[in-house]
């Protein structure tokens, strides 16, 4: 079977002396990993877009028996010079990586994930997001493979829950309620600045991201119950240098 596709690099390596393996983001098939025969010599089929951060049109095949992909072509949609040659951005981007990578994306939702993967890219490659722009993205990725808790109204009671008050939050239903509601039977304190946070990245795409001002406590907050509510939904934790599935 012969497929022309839009991918995104996430990673390429080297398994034989011209030949690479190469990992990437279909827009239509999530995660896939394909072998490039001749990869790292052939610059007619592959002329610079075998490396990572590159938007890439691909046509995959299979081999012989339909045991692994082939890649056969590739033409360049897009490369990230800015990314690529400032270390600063690169560890933004590769951040983002890293986590389409190890997390599992549902079919039907490539087409979103790739648009928000590409549209991230281009706010890191054109502007200069500061360090908690990867967590964000986390976030979005979450809300948008359906881990999308209702961060505007108390789940029990139905109230709004933009007030000042704190709100409580339960990691594991993914359910947030009022502190009148809530009576001590569990979940996180959570503060309203932090729900409301979360509310806004559902509603918003990354090229509104750059212009927020956080206080530290919220980010500090955003950061901490996102990455338990992904830990615990989606199996995921930063250990070290990747994202480590639990
Ligand atoms: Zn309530």
């Amino acid at each position: 079977m012969e497929l022309t596709e839009k991918v995104l690099i996430l990673k390429t390596g080297k398994f034989k002396e011209n030949d690479l393996w190469v990992r990437f983001l279909s827009a239509t098939r999530g995660v896939q990993n394909a072998f490039a025969f001749g990869g790292s010599r052939s610059r007619k089929r592959f002329g610079g877009c075998l490396e990572p951060f590159s938007q890439v049109l691909f046509k995959t095949g299979t081999n012989k028996t339909g045991t692994y992909q082939v890649l056969q072509e590739g033409s360049l949609i897009k490369g990230y010079p800015e990314i690529r040659s400032d270390l600063r951005k690169m560890g933004l981007a590769a951040n983002c990586l890293k986590f389409i990578e190890s997390a599992v994306i549902e079919r039907e939702g490539s087409r979103r994930i790739f648009d928000l993967l590409t549209e991230t890219l281009d706010v890191i490659e054109e502007s200069a997001p500061d360090d908690f722009f990867p967590l964000f993205f986390r976030a979005k990725v979450a809300f948008e493979e359906g881990y999308n808790p209702d961060f505007t109204i108390c789940s029990k009671c139905g109230k709004p829950l933009f007030s000042s008050r704190p709100v409580i939050f339960d990691v594991e239903k993914g359910l947030v309620s009022c502190s009148d509601c809530d009576k001590g039977r569990g979940g996180e304190l959570v503060s309203a600045g932090t729900v409301r946070t979360l509310a806004w990245i559902q509603d918003t795409g990354p090229s509104n991201w750059t212009s927020l001002k956080l206080p530290t406590e919220i980010r500090q907050e955003c950061f901490s119950i996102m990455d338990r509510f992904m830990a615990y939904h989606m199996g995921l934790v930063w250990e070290g240098h990747s994202y480590k599935k639990i």
